[in-house]
């Protein structure tokens, strides 16, 4: 059995409180080991490491930052196998998903290597005469990352990459489900020579060690991604004490499905959306909008194709759809199709928990599909992070926009047509930090920013360039001669 611990100061170290969390797969509610709770004293420790080894890191030339991150990219690259099963086993999405992801973490990492070297700033001419003007970036001292369970390796890497090519040190929390993956994962950092207190990985649960990171005077940045009702607690204590706060949350995101749409490409785009990773996405499509002229096709056609997929083990190659994360979201998930049903929707496939013999010991949940579904539902309009998605008939693109746009979060959206006005009226108009044509809400790439509008986030972004912006402050220069 493994056991999961810190590394602070380039140490793997336990903590005095001595305690340890266990782990289990939910694919099989096998014990895959356990890891260790941290209290404040830890994340101290690791402030102190972060703090100190700042003051060096920051004058290492960023082209050598970033050639540490060059190797990393190549480290992954070697061990993505590896690091997919592993992926898979703690978290449950079907091994090619994880595949995915990890290859997202190398794309971010050669990515962050090649801005790292760059790290540009700007000269601008001066209103006055014989003074240069010129701004630079700079890092910002120590930051805090705090991570969800559902990308464990991805999104660590879009906050991990730009923070240390930056100058940055981190102390790093990731979620209490994912936690080997973390350990190999900061393997490779060191591994790669980034020198002791640059990266520090600190577990423990959100109420102790996330609130020490979120309220430790020398964390200048919190970078968190994960639910809106935590990511809400992180922003009113971090903005009491000044801090730059990222926030990354949840999704309500929508297929819009117009009447000339290809339908074969439509229902292939919503089952990975909406089923993929059990619909455990920021992006998951658990909304879809679809012109009454296609609805039933489309309905058809769906519960077809949904009726057809593997559930199962997300190791085994053939399985498509792998467990949810824990009991609780199985529950969770649960109550919120009995929520549907009582507020009128119809169910036509799956609400309910699976338990036959193959599946015995996982968390698994039907794919489920509502139709007639009204926008004011509750099912239309929170958050599910489940194997759910509801159909919600519209009339016209204009109405399709309403629905997407008339929810709080703003993550990612999608329509499928053929008409290239209606494309270019709907980029227009759905208020998502994402847009896709053609295609389903999810797969986003990481030369682009990863956000949201409205409650989705606080106008900060993972990955792409922008990513940058959380870590780094602008220095404004001015030379008279
Ligand atoms: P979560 O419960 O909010 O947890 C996220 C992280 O915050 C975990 O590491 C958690 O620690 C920690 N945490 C919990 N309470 C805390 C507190 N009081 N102070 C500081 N940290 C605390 O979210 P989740 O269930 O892991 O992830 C699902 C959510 O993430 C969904 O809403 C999903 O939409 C969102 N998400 C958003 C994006 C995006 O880019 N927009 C991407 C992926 C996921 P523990 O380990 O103790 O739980």
């Amino acid at each position: 059995m493994k056991t999961a611990m810190n590394f602070i100061n380039g140490k793997w170290v336990s903590s005095k409180t001595n305690q340890f969390a266990d782990n289990t797969n939910p694919a099989t509610g096998e014990l895959l080991g356990r890891v260790i709770q941290s209290d404040q004293s830890d994340v101290n420790a690791a402030v102190l490491a972060a703090k100190e080894a700042q003051k060096q890191w920051r004058l290492v030339p960023a082209p050598q930052r970033a050639e540490i991150l060059f190797r990393i990219g190549a480290m992954l690259k070697d061990q993505k196998e590896q690091l997919s099963q592993m992926l898979t086993l703690e978290m449950g999405k079907v091994i090619d998903e994880a595949r995915g992801e990890v290859q997202e973490a190398i794309d971010m990492a050669f990515y962050m290597a090649g801005e790292g070297r760059r790290l540009f700033g700007h000269t601008t001419p001066s209103e006055l005469g014989s003074k240069f003007a010129m701004s630079v970036r700079e890092p910002i001292g120590v930051v805090g990352i705090i991570t969800p369970w559902n990308f464990p390796i991805a999104i660590a890497s879009w906050k991990a990459f730009p923070a240390i090519a930056a100058g940055n040190t981190i102390i790093w929390k990731p979620a209490t489900e994912t936690p080997f993956l973390a350990e190999a994962f900061v393997k490779i950092f060191e591994e790669a020579g980034l020198p002791d207190g640059v990266v520090n990985l600190v577990y423990g649960t959100g109420l102790e060690v996330g609130s020490a990171i979120v309220e430790h005077p020398h964390i200048q940045v919190i970078s968190f991604t994960g639910s809106n009702e935590v990511g809400r607690t992180i922003a009113e204590r971090g903005g009491k004490l000044l801090k730059r706060v990222s926030l990354e949350m949840g999704g309500k995101n929508a297929v819009i499905v117009m009447d000339d749409a290809d339908l074969d490409l439509a229902i292939d785009g919503i089952v990975w959306s909406a089923f993929g990773t059990s619909g455990q996405r920021c992006t998951a499509c658990s909304r879809i909008i679809v012109h009454r002229k296609v609805k039933t096709e489309l309905e058809n056609r769906l519960i077809e194709r949904m009726r057809s997929l593997k559930i199962g083990n997300g190791l085994d190659e053939t399985v498509q759809i792998g467990p949810v994360i824990h009991e609780q979201a199985l529950d969770r998930i649960h109550n919120y199709v009995e929520i549907g049903k009582r507020e009128g929707a119809k169910l036509l496939v799956g609400g309910r928990k699976l338990s036959n013999r193959s599946l015995a010991g996982g968390n698994y949940y039907a794919p489920t599909l509502f139709t007639d579904v009204s926008p004011s539902m509750r099912i239309a309009k929170e958050e599910i992070f489940g194997p759910v998605t509801s159909l919600i008939p519209v009339d016209s693109l204009e109405e399709a926009v309403d629905v997407n746009n008339n929810v709080s979060y703003g993550l990612s959206s999608s329509i499928f047509t053929k008409n290239v006005n209606k494309v270019f009226q709907a980029l227009r108009d759905l208020d998502t930090g994402i847009v896709y044509v053609n295609t389903g809400t999810t797969g986003a790439e990481i030369h682009l920013p990863f956000g949201g509008t409205k409650e989705t986030g606080n106008g900060h972004r993972d990955s792409g360039l922008a990513a940058l912006d959380v870590f780094t402050e602008w220095k404004s220069i001015y030379i008279d001669y």
